[in-house]
Protein backbone atom coordinates (compact mmCIF):
# COMPACT_ATOMS: atom_id res chain seq x y z
CA UNK A 1 0.00 0.00 0.00
CA UNK A 2 3.15 2.51 0.59
CA UNK A 3 6.14 3.89 1.65
CA UNK A 4 7.22 4.59 4.91
CA UNK A 5 10.62 6.53 6.41
CA UNK A 6 11.38 5.46 10.24
CA UNK A 7 13.79 7.67 11.69
CA UNK A 8 15.45 6.10 15.08
CA UNK A 9 16.58 2.81 15.43
CA UNK A 10 16.16 2.21 19.32
CA UNK A 11 14.01 0.08 21.45
CA UNK A 12 10.50 1.15 20.00
CA UNK A 13 11.59 1.51 16.22
CA UNK A 14 12.65 -2.17 16.62
CA UNK A 15 9.75 -2.90 17.45
CA UNK A 16 7.79 -0.50 14.81
CA UNK A 17 9.59 -1.82 12.04
CA UNK A 18 9.21 -5.56 12.87
CA UNK A 19 5.41 -5.20 13.58
CA UNK A 20 5.15 -3.04 9.93
CA UNK A 21 6.69 -6.18 8.53
CA UNK A 22 3.98 -8.30 9.99
CA UNK A 23 1.63 -6.17 8.05
CA UNK A 24 3.21 -5.90 4.65
CA UNK A 25 -0.39 -5.23 2.77
CA UNK A 26 0.06 -1.71 4.20
CA UNK A 27 4.32 -1.04 4.63
CA UNK A 28 5.23 -2.50 1.17
CA UNK A 29 8.61 -0.27 1.50
CA UNK A 30 10.35 0.92 4.47
CA UNK A 31 13.31 3.05 4.67
CA UNK A 32 14.86 2.83 7.98
CA UNK A 33 17.02 5.76 8.69
CA UNK A 34 18.87 7.25 11.56
CA UNK A 35 22.30 8.66 13.20
CA UNK A 36 24.12 5.02 13.51
CA UNK A 37 23.72 3.34 10.28
CA UNK A 38 25.18 -0.10 12.36
CA UNK A 39 22.46 -0.18 14.06
CA UNK A 40 19.30 0.04 11.62
CA UNK A 41 21.40 -2.65 9.58
CA UNK A 42 21.13 -4.66 13.11
CA UNK A 43 17.35 -4.41 12.86
CA UNK A 44 16.72 -4.53 9.27
CA UNK A 45 18.81 -7.81 9.50
CA UNK A 46 15.59 -9.93 10.60
CA UNK A 47 13.44 -8.58 7.98
CA UNK A 48 12.93 -10.84 5.14
CA UNK A 49 9.23 -10.41 3.77
CA UNK A 50 9.10 -6.51 2.89
CA UNK A 51 11.29 -4.13 1.01
CA UNK A 52 13.65 -2.46 3.68
CA UNK A 53 16.92 -0.48 3.20
CA UNK A 54 19.03 1.38 5.87
CA UNK A 55 20.36 5.06 5.74
CA UNK A 56 22.55 7.36 8.12
CA UNK A 57 20.73 10.83 8.91
CA UNK A 58 20.89 13.68 11.32
CA UNK A 59 17.42 14.30 12.10
CA UNK A 60 18.81 17.86 13.36
CA UNK A 61 19.30 18.56 10.39
CA UNK A 62 16.40 19.21 7.68
CA UNK A 63 18.32 19.74 4.94
CA UNK A 64 19.68 16.36 5.28
CA UNK A 65 16.23 14.98 5.80
CA UNK A 66 14.73 16.40 2.72
CA UNK A 67 17.06 14.94 0.49
CA UNK A 68 16.76 11.83 2.07
CA UNK A 69 12.57 12.50 1.96
CA UNK A 70 13.33 13.48 -1.91
CA UNK A 71 15.25 9.76 -2.78
CA UNK A 72 12.71 7.92 -0.95
CA UNK A 73 9.43 9.98 -1.65
CA UNK A 74 7.70 8.37 1.52
CA UNK A 75 3.69 8.61 1.60
CA UNK A 76 4.67 9.19 5.99
CA UNK A 77 7.45 9.91 8.24
CA UNK A 78 7.70 8.19 11.33
CA UNK A 79 9.93 9.95 13.77
CA UNK A 80 10.98 7.61 16.32
CA UNK A 81 14.35 9.36 17.51
CA UNK A 82 14.36 11.64 20.32
CA UNK A 83 11.71 14.33 21.39
CA UNK A 84 15.27 17.21 20.24
CA UNK A 85 14.01 16.02 16.86
CA UNK A 86 10.48 16.53 16.31
CA UNK A 87 10.59 20.06 14.85
CA UNK A 88 13.40 19.79 12.94
CA UNK A 89 11.41 16.65 11.49
CA UNK A 90 8.52 18.50 11.11
CA UNK A 91 10.08 21.19 9.19
CA UNK A 92 11.77 19.07 6.53
CA UNK A 93 8.25 17.74 6.64
CA UNK A 94 6.46 19.93 5.65
CA UNK A 95 9.34 21.29 3.13
CA UNK A 96 9.00 18.04 1.11
CA UNK A 97 5.42 17.70 1.52
CA UNK A 98 5.30 14.45 3.60
CA UNK A 99 2.56 13.30 6.79
CA UNK A 100 4.55 13.08 10.23
CA UNK A 101 3.72 10.65 13.54
CA UNK A 102 5.81 10.17 16.56
CA UNK A 103 6.03 8.91 20.05
CA UNK A 104 6.36 12.33 22.42
CA UNK A 105 6.20 15.62 21.98
CA UNK A 106 8.61 18.19 21.99
CA UNK A 107 11.56 18.76 24.14
CA UNK A 108 14.71 21.78 23.98
CA UNK A 109 17.63 20.35 24.38
CA UNK A 110 18.62 22.66 27.37
CA UNK A 111 15.30 22.70 28.84
CA UNK A 112 12.95 20.18 30.78
CA UNK A 113 9.96 21.13 29.59
CA UNK A 114 6.95 19.11 28.55
CA UNK A 115 4.55 21.27 26.36
CA UNK A 116 2.59 20.79 23.32
CA UNK A 117 2.93 24.72 22.15
CA UNK A 118 5.36 24.01 19.91
CA UNK A 119 4.06 21.11 17.78
CA UNK A 120 0.42 22.87 18.13
CA UNK A 121 2.33 25.83 16.22
CA UNK A 122 2.50 23.88 12.96
CA UNK A 123 -1.25 23.40 12.90
CA UNK A 124 -1.77 25.80 10.16
CA UNK A 125 1.00 25.26 7.78
CA UNK A 126 0.47 21.48 7.92
CA UNK A 127 -3.42 22.54 7.82
CA UNK A 128 -2.92 24.57 4.26
CA UNK A 129 -0.37 21.97 3.48
CA UNK A 130 -2.81 19.30 3.01
CA UNK A 131 -0.15 17.12 5.57
CA UNK A 132 -1.15 14.87 8.84
CA UNK A 133 0.85 15.29 11.69
CA UNK A 134 0.06 12.53 14.87
CA UNK A 135 1.12 13.42 17.76
CA UNK A 136 2.29 11.13 20.65
CA UNK A 137 1.32 8.02 18.99
CA UNK A 138 2.69 5.25 22.04
CA UNK A 139 1.47 4.15 24.95
CA UNK A 140 1.44 7.14 27.27
CA UNK A 141 1.47 9.71 25.36
CA UNK A 142 -0.49 7.29 22.66
CA UNK A 143 -3.11 4.65 23.82
CA UNK A 144 -4.09 6.19 26.69
CA UNK A 145 -5.52 9.10 24.72
CA UNK A 146 -7.27 6.63 22.37
CA UNK A 147 -8.58 4.76 25.88
CA UNK A 148 -9.98 8.12 26.97
CA UNK A 149 -11.89 8.85 23.61
CA UNK A 150 -13.27 5.67 23.22
CA UNK A 151 -14.64 5.76 26.72
CA UNK A 152 -15.94 9.23 25.94
CA UNK A 153 -17.88 7.87 23.16
CA UNK A 154 -19.28 4.53 23.97
CA UNK A 155 -19.37 4.28 28.07
CA UNK A 156 -19.91 8.21 29.52
CA UNK A 157 -22.17 11.09 28.82
CA UNK A 158 -19.78 13.14 30.20
CA UNK A 159 -16.65 12.03 32.21
CA UNK A 160 -15.19 13.73 35.19
CA UNK A 161 -12.15 12.42 36.39
CA UNK A 162 -9.07 10.75 34.77
CA UNK A 163 -6.74 8.71 36.52
CA UNK A 164 -3.61 7.39 33.96
CA UNK A 165 -2.14 4.76 35.67
CA UNK A 166 0.92 2.91 34.59
CA UNK A 167 2.31 0.30 36.20
CA UNK A 168 6.23 -1.62 35.14
CA UNK A 169 6.46 -4.47 37.33
CA UNK A 170 9.12 -6.07 35.61
CA UNK A 171 12.25 -7.08 36.72
CA UNK A 172 15.52 -6.68 34.42
CA UNK A 173 17.74 -7.82 37.27
CA UNK A 174 20.15 -5.09 37.37
CA UNK A 175 20.68 -2.51 40.15
CA UNK A 176 19.82 0.68 38.16
CA UNK A 177 18.62 0.93 34.19
CA UNK A 178 15.68 2.85 32.80
CA UNK A 179 13.45 1.45 30.50
CA UNK A 180 13.82 3.96 27.15
CA UNK A 181 16.21 6.36 26.61
CA UNK A 182 17.71 7.28 30.09
CA UNK A 183 18.08 11.05 29.61
CA UNK A 184 14.35 11.35 28.26
CA UNK A 185 13.43 9.38 31.28
CA UNK A 186 15.18 10.75 33.71
CA UNK A 187 14.33 14.29 32.64
CA UNK A 188 10.53 13.18 33.06
CA UNK A 189 10.59 12.10 36.27
CA UNK A 190 12.71 14.67 38.07
CA UNK A 191 10.34 17.76 37.25
CA UNK A 192 8.27 18.98 39.56
CA UNK A 193 4.66 17.38 39.90
CA UNK A 194 1.67 18.50 38.16
CA UNK A 195 -1.81 17.71 37.57
CA UNK A 196 -5.19 19.23 36.72
CA UNK A 197 -8.01 19.71 39.20
CA UNK A 198 -10.97 22.43 38.58
CA UNK A 199 -10.04 24.39 35.60
CA UNK A 200 -6.03 24.93 37.50
CA UNK A 201 -3.14 23.08 36.95
CA UNK A 202 -1.98 22.35 40.07
CA UNK A 203 1.65 21.75 41.49
CA UNK A 204 3.49 19.11 43.73
CA UNK A 205 7.44 18.63 44.69
CA UNK A 206 8.74 15.97 42.37
CA UNK A 207 7.29 12.24 43.51
CA UNK A 208 6.04 13.91 46.55
CA UNK A 209 2.66 12.87 46.53
CA UNK A 210 2.21 8.90 46.20
CA UNK A 211 -0.12 6.14 47.14
CA UNK A 212 -0.46 1.95 46.65
CA UNK A 213 -2.82 1.33 43.78
CA UNK A 214 -3.90 -2.32 43.09
CA UNK A 215 -3.09 -3.48 38.80
CA UNK A 216 -4.49 -6.39 37.58
CA UNK A 217 -2.58 -9.59 38.09
CA UNK A 218 0.50 -7.35 39.79
CA UNK A 219 -1.72 -6.48 42.77
CA UNK A 220 -0.85 -3.36 44.98
CA UNK A 221 2.40 -1.34 44.13
CA UNK A 222 3.32 2.17 45.21
CA UNK A 223 2.23 4.80 42.84
CA UNK A 224 3.60 8.38 42.61
CA UNK A 225 1.64 11.50 41.04
CA UNK A 226 3.76 13.20 38.32
CA UNK A 227 3.47 15.15 34.96
CA UNK A 228 2.42 13.92 31.66
CA UNK A 229 2.41 15.09 28.63
CA UNK A 230 -1.13 13.60 27.42
CA UNK A 231 -2.76 15.36 29.98
CA UNK A 232 -2.09 18.73 28.19
CA UNK A 233 -4.24 17.78 25.28
CA UNK A 234 -6.53 15.66 27.19
CA UNK A 235 -8.10 17.97 29.15
CA UNK A 236 -8.30 20.35 26.33
CA UNK A 237 -9.87 17.68 24.03
CA UNK A 238 -12.31 16.40 26.88
CA UNK A 239 -13.21 20.47 28.65
CA UNK A 240 -15.98 17.98 30.74
CA UNK A 241 -13.06 16.95 32.72
CA UNK A 242 -12.62 18.44 36.34
CA UNK A 243 -9.59 16.36 37.11
CA UNK A 244 -6.81 14.76 35.25
CA UNK A 245 -3.64 13.21 37.20
CA UNK A 246 -0.94 10.88 36.05
CA UNK A 247 0.38 7.71 38.48
CA UNK A 248 3.62 5.99 37.57
CA UNK A 249 4.79 3.12 39.88
CA UNK A 250 8.62 3.22 41.08
CA UNK A 251 10.39 0.63 43.51
CA UNK A 252 12.46 1.86 46.30
CA UNK A 253 16.16 0.95 44.89
CA UNK A 254 14.88 2.76 41.79
CA UNK A 255 14.25 5.58 43.75
CA UNK A 256 17.21 5.53 45.84
CA UNK A 257 19.19 5.78 42.82
CA UNK A 258 17.46 8.58 41.45
CA UNK A 259 18.29 10.43 44.65
CA UNK A 260 22.15 10.13 44.59
CA UNK A 261 22.07 10.19 40.83
CA UNK A 262 20.76 13.99 41.65
CA UNK A 263 21.76 14.53 45.02
CA UNK A 264 25.76 14.58 43.37
CA UNK A 265 24.82 16.20 39.83
CA UNK A 266 24.79 13.29 37.74
CA UNK A 267 21.21 14.57 36.57
CA UNK A 268 21.63 18.47 35.53
CA UNK A 269 21.42 19.04 32.06
CA UNK A 270 23.78 22.25 31.48
CA UNK A 271 27.01 21.85 30.37
CA UNK A 272 29.89 21.64 32.57
CA UNK A 273 33.63 21.45 31.81
CA UNK A 274 35.71 18.25 32.23
CA UNK A 275 39.53 18.36 31.16
CA UNK A 276 38.58 21.54 29.60
CA UNK A 277 35.22 19.73 27.17
CA UNK A 278 32.01 20.82 27.85
CA UNK A 279 30.18 17.34 28.41
CA UNK A 280 26.10 17.23 29.64
CA UNK A 281 26.41 15.25 33.24
CA UNK A 282 22.80 13.05 32.36
CA UNK A 283 24.34 12.43 28.89
CA UNK A 284 27.44 11.21 30.17
CA UNK A 285 25.33 9.06 32.95
CA UNK A 286 23.33 7.70 29.71
CA UNK A 287 26.90 6.52 28.53
CA UNK A 288 27.30 4.60 31.51
CA UNK A 289 24.21 3.05 32.21
CA UNK A 290 22.64 -0.14 30.62
CA UNK A 291 21.39 0.58 27.16
CA UNK A 292 17.02 0.06 27.35
CA UNK A 293 17.40 -1.91 24.28
CA UNK A 294 19.45 -4.34 25.56
CA UNK A 295 17.56 -5.13 28.37
CA UNK A 296 15.00 -7.48 27.09
CA UNK A 297 16.59 -10.46 27.51
CA UNK A 298 16.73 -11.29 30.77
CA UNK A 299 13.24 -9.19 32.02
CA UNK A 300 10.41 -10.49 33.52
CA UNK A 301 7.21 -9.96 34.52
CA UNK A 302 4.66 -7.29 33.14
CA UNK A 303 3.60 -3.77 32.27
CA UNK A 304 0.09 -2.98 33.20
CA UNK A 305 -1.27 0.69 32.06
CA UNK A 306 -4.55 2.32 31.83
CA UNK A 307 -7.04 4.35 32.49
CA UNK A 308 -9.46 4.99 35.24
CA UNK A 309 -12.29 6.66 34.75
CA UNK A 310 -15.22 8.61 36.78
CA UNK A 311 -18.24 10.04 34.77
CA UNK A 312 -21.70 10.08 33.79
CA UNK A 313 -24.23 7.98 32.17
CA UNK A 314 -27.81 8.08 31.67
CA UNK A 315 -27.65 10.52 34.58
CA UNK A 316 -25.78 8.08 37.14
CA UNK A 317 -22.25 8.06 38.03
CA UNK A 318 -20.09 5.45 36.79
CA UNK A 319 -16.73 4.44 36.88
CA UNK A 320 -14.73 2.33 34.34
CA UNK A 321 -10.79 0.76 34.06
CA UNK A 322 -9.55 0.26 30.71
CA UNK A 323 -6.05 -1.50 30.80
CA UNK A 324 -3.53 -3.83 28.85
CA UNK A 325 -1.05 -6.26 30.52
CA UNK A 326 2.20 -6.58 28.55
CA UNK A 327 4.56 -9.32 29.42
CA UNK A 328 8.05 -8.07 29.06
CA UNK A 329 9.40 -11.96 28.36
CA UNK A 330 6.39 -12.60 25.29
CA UNK A 331 7.74 -9.16 23.94
CA UNK A 332 11.02 -10.12 24.13
CA UNK A 333 10.56 -13.47 21.87
CA UNK A 334 7.94 -11.82 19.90
CA UNK A 335 10.41 -8.58 18.59
CA UNK A 336 13.76 -8.85 20.52
CA UNK A 337 12.60 -5.96 23.15
CA UNK A 338 11.12 -5.87 26.20
CA UNK A 339 7.44 -4.28 27.20
CA UNK A 340 8.38 -0.99 27.46
CA UNK A 341 9.78 -0.75 23.75
CA UNK A 342 6.90 -2.91 23.14
CA UNK A 343 3.85 -1.03 24.18
CA UNK A 344 4.96 2.18 22.52
CA UNK A 345 6.64 0.60 18.89
CA UNK A 346 2.76 -1.70 18.33
CA UNK A 347 0.89 2.05 18.75
CA UNK A 348 3.33 3.87 17.03
CA UNK A 349 3.05 1.35 14.15
CA UNK A 350 -0.91 1.07 14.32
CA UNK A 351 -1.27 5.10 13.94
CA UNK A 352 0.93 4.52 10.78
CA UNK A 353 -1.49 1.88 9.45
CA UNK A 354 -4.54 3.87 9.66
CA UNK A 355 -2.83 7.34 8.33
CA UNK A 356 -2.01 4.49 5.61
CA UNK A 357 -5.45 3.29 5.13
CA UNK A 358 -6.79 6.76 5.29
CA UNK A 359 -8.61 6.19 8.57
CA UNK A 360 -6.60 8.53 10.45
CA UNK A 361 -5.75 11.39 8.02
CA UNK A 362 -6.92 15.01 8.51
CA UNK A 363 -5.27 18.00 7.45
CA UNK A 364 -3.49 19.83 10.29
CA UNK A 365 -1.75 19.15 13.52
CA UNK A 366 -3.59 16.36 15.95
CA UNK A 367 -3.14 14.49 19.07
CA UNK A 368 -4.56 10.95 18.88
CA UNK A 369 -7.86 11.36 21.01
CA UNK A 370 -8.94 13.61 18.13
CA UNK A 371 -9.30 10.74 15.54
CA UNK A 372 -11.58 7.79 15.67
CA UNK A 373 -10.48 5.51 18.40
CA UNK A 374 -12.93 2.55 17.38
CA UNK A 375 -10.08 1.03 14.57
CA UNK A 376 -7.30 1.56 16.48
CA UNK A 377 -8.85 -0.23 19.66
CA UNK A 378 -9.57 -3.07 17.44
CA UNK A 379 -5.72 -2.90 15.66
CA UNK A 380 -4.70 -3.45 19.46
CA UNK A 381 -6.37 -6.54 20.22
CA UNK A 382 -5.00 -8.07 17.04
CA UNK A 383 -1.43 -6.85 17.19
CA UNK A 384 -0.88 -7.97 20.63
CA UNK A 385 -1.89 -5.12 23.28
CA UNK A 386 -5.26 -6.51 23.89
CA UNK A 387 -7.24 -4.54 26.27
CA UNK A 388 -9.72 -5.24 29.24
CA UNK A 389 -12.32 -3.24 30.73
CA UNK A 390 -14.21 -2.91 34.19
CA UNK A 391 -16.76 -1.36 34.99
CA UNK A 392 -18.37 0.34 38.37
CA UNK A 393 -15.65 -1.06 40.72
CA UNK A 394 -13.50 1.06 43.25
CA UNK A 395 -11.01 3.17 41.63
CA UNK A 396 -9.16 3.89 44.61
CA UNK A 397 -9.03 7.00 43.28
P1 LIG B 1 16.50 5.19 22.06
O1 LIG B 1 17.43 6.13 22.71
O2 LIG B 1 16.63 3.71 22.30
O3 LIG B 1 16.56 5.39 20.47
C1 LIG B 1 16.58 6.65 19.88
C2 LIG B 1 17.14 6.50 18.48
O4 LIG B 1 17.13 7.78 17.86
C3 LIG B 1 18.58 6.00 18.46
O5 LIG B 1 18.73 5.07 17.42
C4 LIG B 1 19.36 7.28 18.17
O6 LIG B 1 20.57 7.12 17.48
C5 LIG B 1 18.40 8.00 17.26
N1 LIG B 1 18.73 9.43 17.24
C6 LIG B 1 18.95 10.26 18.28
N2 LIG B 1 19.28 11.47 17.85
C7 LIG B 1 19.26 11.41 16.49
C8 LIG B 1 19.52 12.34 15.46
N3 LIG B 1 19.87 13.60 15.72
N4 LIG B 1 19.43 11.92 14.18
C9 LIG B 1 19.08 10.64 13.88
N5 LIG B 1 18.82 9.72 14.81
C10 LIG B 1 18.91 10.09 16.10
O7 LIG B 1 15.02 5.65 22.41
P2 LIG B 1 13.68 4.78 22.49
O8 LIG B 1 13.61 3.88 21.31
O9 LIG B 1 13.56 4.22 23.84
O10 LIG B 1 12.58 5.94 22.36
C11 LIG B 1 12.24 6.50 21.09
C12 LIG B 1 11.21 7.61 21.28
O11 LIG B 1 10.03 7.06 21.88
C13 LIG B 1 11.66 8.74 22.23
O12 LIG B 1 11.22 9.96 21.69
C14 LIG B 1 10.93 8.44 23.52
O13 LIG B 1 10.73 9.60 24.28
C15 LIG B 1 9.64 7.89 22.97
N6 LIG B 1 8.89 7.06 23.94
C16 LIG B 1 7.53 7.22 24.02
C17 LIG B 1 6.77 6.46 24.88
C18 LIG B 1 5.29 6.56 24.87
O14 LIG B 1 4.61 5.72 25.48
N7 LIG B 1 4.68 7.52 24.20
C19 LIG B 1 7.40 5.49 25.80
C20 LIG B 1 8.82 5.30 25.57
C21 LIG B 1 9.52 6.09 24.69
P3 LIG B 1 21.91 6.55 18.18
O15 LIG B 1 21.69 5.07 18.16
O16 LIG B 1 23.01 6.99 17.32
O17 LIG B 1 21.95 7.12 19.57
Amino acid sequence: MGKVLVIGAGGVSTVAVKKMAMNPDVFTDILLATRTQSKADKIAADITNVNIRTARVDADKPDELVALFGEFKPDLVVNLALPYQDLSVMDACLAYGVSYLDTANYEPLDEAKYQYSWQWAYNDRFGKAGLTAILGCGFDPGVTGVYTAYAARHHFDEIHSLDIVDCNAGDHHKAFATNFNPEINIREITQRGKYYENGEWKETDPLAVHRALTYPEVGPKESYLMYHEELESLVKNFPTLRRARFWMTFGQEYLTHLRVIQNIGMSRIDPILYKGIEIVPIQFLKAVLPDPGELGENYTGQTSIGCRIRGLKDGKEQTYYVYNNCSHEAAYKETGAQAVSYTTGVPAMIGAKLFMQGLWKKPGVWNVEEFDPDPFMKELNEQGLPWHERFNIDLEL
